[in-house]
């Protein structure tokens, strides 16, 4: 119900981390779980150069949720950024490929610039969940102090607990962006 994870058991509404708290965000899509040829794709797309996939990712995305996010909307698209030293050393951040493409379809502004990736300072197998959620936060800035947006969609390639997604969207709300949706290519399932 809240962020699209298949459920082993049918009769739950939400998985285990979205139960678990509050999420920053108010609803994220995802196509296709994260397994056999889909996980290939997205590897490949992420690690081995095929920045094509990106352009075929959001062709489908957009079919898939085009009509949800126009009538949601959506401002603008913020692709999830990566780190500037792990984005010159891959040469790209797929998130943003995925992005643009996206934009470019469904008519819509892609702001890239708006939200950055900080240095993530504790790793996070040493903290709770509350401090888990604090320290992604940090992972974190927007580039301005006041955002003049009302409603965006965050756009990545994977979605896993939906830790990145739900600090992306608490560090933007907090900048004064009141609306945060999210779309991702691939999700793992709920274990
Ligand atoms: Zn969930």
């Amino acid at each position: 119900m809240k962020c699209g994870k298949p459920l082993s058991d049918q009769r739950k509404e939400y998985c285990y981390d979205c139960a678990a708290g509050n999420r920053s965000f108010e609803q994220a899509k995802a196509m296709w779980v994260y397994e056999k040829a889909v996980k290939t794709s997205v590897y490949r797309f992420k690690y081995r150069d095929r920045r094509e996939y990106g352009k075929a990712y959001a062709k489908e995305l957009a079919l898939w949720y085009g009509s949800w996010i126009k009538s949601r909307n959506v401002q603008a698209i913020v692709p999830i950024p990566l780190h500037k030293k792990r984005k010159k050393k891959r040469g790209y951040n797929q998130a943003e490929i995925i992005a643009n493409e996206l934009g470019r379809i469904l008519d819509l502004p892609v702001r890239a610039d708006i939200l950055i990736r900080a240095r993530n300072t504790l790793p996070q197998k040493t903290l709770n969940d509350a401090e888990r959620k604090n320290n992604m936060k940090k992972a974190f800035k927007t580039t301005e102090n006041i955002v003049q947006l009302r409603c965006i969609l965050l756009v990545d390639d994977i979605y896993t607990t939906g830790s990145t997604l739900d600090a992306a969207a608490s560090v933007l709300k907090e900048a004064g962006v009141s609306l945060a949706y999210a779309c991702c290519v691939s999700i793992g399932k709920d274990d």
